[in-house]
């Protein structure tokens, strides 16, 4: 029998569960990918294959799932705006049914296990920065609610169980984060915005780019996630990983453009439905209780991801 710890990773083969694998085999760990590649693809995982501690299982985590593991990183669901409004009843499904089967898995085989939240919970939010005792301000019946209410209800069941079964959990508040292997096409501001900078095509600005976001390179993010897994069993969550500068939609926009040396131009469409104007993480959480504090300036982090999606166009891939 092996003394390695044996780590679930739902939704592995996606942007941020194929670092986190990757992460984890480093570290020396088992890893165990499983993911029904809704979003996520081979492609992001395939240099894993053959990796002798990684495994691959197709399986969808809205049924039931019986392996034998250590820790589970809860990260299956759809994240882009574009992907989680698809099927929206699939969206919640996996948020809910998901965490059901997981928190099951994890009562049943004493696993410790992080839910990988975000800062939708927080919805439009009238409180900035947002402070993880904030309760959010979030439209339950609208177009953003599949994803936003189906991460609030899988924190509800992520500390009901906690309470009732004692379960060790873990819930992380994720912020926007960006990085290599986001998909092309998801309709994501920083994906969207380094393709079209790339092709020289208009860069599209939903409203009038004055809605803020906080960006956090991959890398960084990974590195919170870990540290939150691998704190004392008292510190649940929920807990912000994000990078608190805060920057325009606009002024991203104008970055991507400087970064790329494009010729694009500026072209202005309505702004969606529910459409958060302000979203900047209070850390200060992290800071003190994992010692963590994003090491990445978005003007780096662009550079890697502009070079990321510069080799992909140039293979003909997006
Ligand atoms: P992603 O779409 O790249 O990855 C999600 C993965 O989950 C994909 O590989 C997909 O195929 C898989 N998946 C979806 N439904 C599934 C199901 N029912 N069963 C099994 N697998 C399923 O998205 P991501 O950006 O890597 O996000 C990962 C997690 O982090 C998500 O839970 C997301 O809500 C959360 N998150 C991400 C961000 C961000 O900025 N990227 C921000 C906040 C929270
Ligand atoms: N479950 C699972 N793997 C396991 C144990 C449970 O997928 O190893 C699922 C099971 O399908 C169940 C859910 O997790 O529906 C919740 O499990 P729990 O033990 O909390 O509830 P119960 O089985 O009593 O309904
Ligand atoms: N956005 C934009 N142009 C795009 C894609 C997105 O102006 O091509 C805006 C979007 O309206 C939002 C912000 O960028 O205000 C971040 O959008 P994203 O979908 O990346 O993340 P989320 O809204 O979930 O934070």
């Amino acid at each position: 029998m092996s003394l390695r710890k044996r780590v679930l990773v739902t939704g592995g083969a996606g942007f941020l569960g194929s670092h986190l694998c990757e992460r984890l085999l480093e570290k020396g760990y088992d890893v165990l990918c499983a993911d029904n590649f809704f979003t996520g693809s081979r492609e992001n995982i395939l240099h894993l294959q053959g990796h002798p501690h990684f495994e691959l299982l197709r399986h969808d985590i809205t049924f039931p799932l019986y392996v034998e593991v250590d820790e589970i990183y809860n990260l299956a669901c759809p994240a882009s705006p574009v992907h989680y409004q698809f099927d929206p009843v699939q969206t919640t499904k996996t948020s809910v049914h998901g965490a059901i089967n997981m928190l099951g898995l994890a009562k049943r085989t004493r696993a410790r296990i992080l839910q990988a939240s975000t800062s939708e919970v927080y919805g439009d939010p009238d409180i900035h920065p947002q402070v993880e005792s904030y309760w959010g301000n979030v439209n339950p019946i609208g177009p953003r609610s599949c994803y936003d209410e189906g991460k609030r209800c899988a924190e509800t069941l992520f500390f009901d169980y906690y309470r009732q079964h004692k379960l060790q959990i873990k819930v992380a508040r994720i912020f926007n984060t960006y990085g290599p292997r986001m998909h092309p096409n998801d309709g994501r501001v920083v994906s969207n915005f380094i393709v079209q900078a790339l092709r020289n095509q208009p860069i599209t600005l939903y409203g009038d780019g004055a809605q803020t976001r906080s960006f956090c390179y991959v890398d960084d993010l990974i590195d919170g996630l870990i540290r939150l897994m691998e704190s004392p069993e008292t510190l649940t969550g929920p807990i912000n990983i994000g990078n608190p500068d805060e920057f325009t939609i606009r002024s991203l926009a104008e970055q991507v453009i400087a970064r790329t040396g494009s010729s694009s131009t500026l072209e202005f469409h309505p702004l969606p439905q529910d459409d958060p104007r302000q979203r900047q993480p209070d850390i200060t959480q992290a800071r003190e209780l994992l010692g963590w504090a994003p090491a990445t300036a978005l003007k780096d982090g662009l550079v890697k991801t502009i070079d990321y999606f510069r080799a992909l166009i140039a293979k003909g891939l997006t």
